[in-house]
């Protein structure tokens, strides 16, 4: 079996470790996901916060 990992897979796994914080409010999400979406060669992470909606997002670029 493979071990292999792709760069994207790096990423997420980085981004799942890294803290959820709404920058509106403050709220930490400890037990949500970042929503992941790819285009191209960039990777956009985005957070909703449940208590006021707002969007945090994060953009990163592979390679
Ligand atoms: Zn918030």
């Amino acid at each position: 079996m493979s071990t292999y990992r792709s760069p994207f897979e790096r990423l997420r796994e980085k981004f799942d470790e890294s803290e959820m914080r709404c920058p509106a409010c403050g709220y930490v999400d400890t037990d949500g996901s970042w929503r992941v979406t790819t285009t191209g060669d960039r990777v956009r992470y985005q957070f909703i916060c449940p208590t006021c909606d707002a969007v945090e997002t994060r953009e990163l670029r592979l390679g």
